[in-house]
């Protein structure tokens, strides 16, 4: 996602950018749409720009329960500040990325890659009453019962 210096020293407001998954060139990701949107603004600060707005990414995570594959759209809020003061960026702050006054447009591929990575749950559940996969017969339990269920209830019940 470029944007050009000429148009940041002009200033944009809920500028929509559209970016196609598959210039994220990672495959350690799977998504329900094959767009993913950046809704941005961007205003002038002493040595650089502002630039705030919003991802909005269509996930598609795997129940770690029952192994569906759930679509989640997220909308991932992020400000960063684009500058040419070296001083900014030595404060080890990962909102800042130099720009170089000589350079006529900057990247924010890897800021919004990040941003997308954050975003992933460690755990993650279609719901929190998702009743997993049967561990003998292996079918989803949020779509079919299994005689086995039953079974071991019985069991249970009689001990
Ligand atoms: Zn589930
Ligand atoms: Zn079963």
């Amino acid at each position: 996602m470029k944007l050009f210096r000429t148009d940041l020293i002009t200033g944009f407001t809920d500028r929509l950018f559209e970016i196609p998954v598959d210039s994220l060139d990672k495959s350690d990701l799977v998504f329900s749409s094959g767009i993913i949107r950046c809704l941005c603004s961007s205003e002038s600060f002493p040595n650089g720009f502002k630039i705030k707005g919003t991802v909005t990414v269509p996930y598609l995570f795997e129940c770690d329960r029952c192994l569906d594959m759930n679509s989640d759209e997220r909308k991932i809020p992020f400000t960063v500040w684009v500058t040419e003061d070296t001083k900014l960026i030595d404060k080890v702050n990962l909102d800042t990325l130099f720009f170089p006054n000589t350079a006529d447009e900057i990247d924010l591929m890897e800021t919004i890659y990040d941003l997308i990575h954050i975003e992933i749950p460690v755990k993650y559940l279609c719901s929190n009453s998702c009743r997993g996969i049967c561990v003998r017969c292996g079918v989803n339990l949020n779509h079919q019962s299994c005689e086995c269920l039953e079974q071991s209830e019985n069991t249970v019940l009689e001990a």
